[in-house]
């Protein structure tokens, strides 16, 4: 394999922080020890702060919002990495789609946190496109949506091209999911000129930079409760021992006391948790699989609106070595050297690492991966065929599967003094900052329902 280029990621390119990196070094006691500064960690505090009258610390190993959060495809979007029938059959209708709901809704928060905290960093919302190329793609969609209509979750419409020969093998009790529309308004709301794909379904998305965002909420933070949160970063914490009301947290050099502990690590923590006389399985924390994703950037002019389009095609369309090619990209207007452009950002190639410690955060990024990328992108996006792109920006980063897809939200059953707002899961923008608005209604003792978010009990599993 050839390595060119390095891991060089747009939102980190456009932090432009003046903040001292400041190391933890005396021991400190707090209320709640949030451990991650990445969008988790910042968003759990966001809320703690403001609903509650705890004081907090984050500790952060490396630097605020360089983890996932800096190094993410940057849409924001609402569906699960697992599909909606799944969860139904795994947590039953009703809790599947209070699940659901809660992160459509989650877009308030992002709204409430934007205001309060004055942020004036990008963020567009628009309604993006998913394109379909099989009568499988199709069905499956009509197939969720129907449970989404059963369970009183918006429909997300679905357009079928009149060209598509097997639309009448579509079953009759899903006619009042879709509409028949001209094949050129499927290829137009696609942004492609390739007659594969013969329908397009739509969904409220969205493009943030969730480094820029992260940095920003930090410093309003700061600066609206100095008395009650602080950040350390460069302070790697290496056990966390609990007890019945409270916890010790190692940070190297000092120690933290705090009555709580929050794990926003987005499952990658490496280190041990001792609990004062039940085990917590941390197999829990090793049952998190890794999955390198890669992303590549361009810049084009800035003559089209923000963007969000995923392309489902056919397994045999050209790129026969794969079971389930996929490609999606987004776009959004980008400073860069003092002009103004469209960045386009394209998903590449994943893969699973058996052991996360074995992702190198220094990987560089292989040339065939970017030809891979390159590849698609000439065959489905406009883009001038003799043109060389310049992918200005590529980069990699780790996402953390729980084994059902779902995110960790509350606390640790066997210890309540543990918290978890983890698991990545490859769309965790919005599902982070439920996180965050979740636990602080969880410290601040509300009454919740239970949800799928909920921890299990480990033993049992
Ligand atoms: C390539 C890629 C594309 C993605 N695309 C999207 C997308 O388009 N939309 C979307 O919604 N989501 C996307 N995601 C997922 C999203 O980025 C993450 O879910 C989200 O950023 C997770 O935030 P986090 O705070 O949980 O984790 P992170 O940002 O990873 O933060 C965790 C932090 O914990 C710190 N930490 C770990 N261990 C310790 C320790 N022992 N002591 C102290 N600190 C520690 C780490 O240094 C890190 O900074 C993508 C992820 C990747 C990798």
């Amino acid at each position: 394999m050839v390595y060119m280029s390095k891991n060089r990621s747009p939102w980190i390119h456009q932090l432009n922080r003046t903040r001292p990196v400041v190391q933890l070094k005396h021991d400190t006691e707090v209320d709640v020890a949030i451990v991650g500064g990445g969008i988790a960690g910042v968003s759990s505090a966001f809320f703690i702060l403001r609903d509650t009258d705890k004081k907090v610390i984050i500790l952060e190993a490396s630097k605020v919002a360089h983890g996932a959060t800096g190094h993410n495809a940057g849409q924001v979007t609402s569906y699960f990495e697992r599909p909606f029938d799944e969860l139904v059959q795994e947590f039953g209708l009703e809790k599947a789609a209070e699940g659901q709901r809660a992160i459509e809704l989650s877009w308030e928060l992002l709204d409430q946190i934007y205001t309060e905290a004055e942020l004036t960093i990008p963020l567009s919302r628009f309604v993006g496109y998913d394109g379909f190329s099989t009568l499988e793609q199709i069905c499956d969609h009509l197939k969720k949506n129907a449970l989404r209509v059963k369970a009183h979750l918006p429909v997300q419409m679905l357009f079928i091209s009149e060209n598509f020969d097997l639309k009448n093998d579509i079953s009759a009790e899903y006619k009042d999911l879709y509409t028949i529309v001209s094949h050129k308004k499927v290829l137009e709301l696609l942004e492609t000129e390739n007659p594969d794909f013969i329908a397009v379904a739509e969904d409220q998305k969205g493009v943030i930079n969730s480094a820029l965002f992260t940095e920003e909420v930090v410093a309003y933070l700061l600066k609206t409760y100095p008395d009650r949160f602080n950040v350390f970063e460069n302070t790697k914490i290496q056990k966390v021992v609990l007890k019945k009301d409270d916890a010790v947290l190692d940070a190297g050099q000092a120690e933290v006391k705090a009555k709580r502990v929050l794990l926003c690590t987005n499952g990658f923590e490496n280190f041990e948790i001792l609990n004062f006389d039940l085990a917590i399985n941390t197999e829990f924390h090793h049952s998190i699989n890794g999955v390198v994703a890669r992303m590549s950037g361009y810049l084009e002019n800035l003559n089209k609106p923000p963007m969000s389009i995923s392309y489902y095609l056919k397994p045999t369309a050209g790129f026969d070595d794969m079971e389930d090619p996929y490609f999606y990209l987004t776009r959004r207007p980008f400073d860069y050297e003092n002009n103004k452009h469209n960045l386009v950002c394209l998903g590449g190639p994943q893969h699973t690492i058996p052991d996360r410690e074995e992702y190198i955060f220094d990987y560089e990024y292989p040339d065939e991966y970017q030809k891979e990328t390159d590849d698609f992108l000439r065959r489905l996006y406009d883009v001038d065929p003799n043109k060389k792109i310049e992918y200005v920006f590529t980069w990699h980063g780790l996402m953390g599967y729980t084994p059902n897809r779902v995110r960790r939200i509350g606390y640790e059953p066997l210890n309540p003094v543990l918290l978890y707002n983890l698991g990545c899961n490859g769309v965790g923008i919005l599902p982070s900052i439920y996180g965050g608005k979740r636990i602080s209604e969880l410290l601040a003792r509300k009454e919740l329902p239970e949800s799928i978010f909920d921890p299990k009990d480990q033993r049992s599993i």
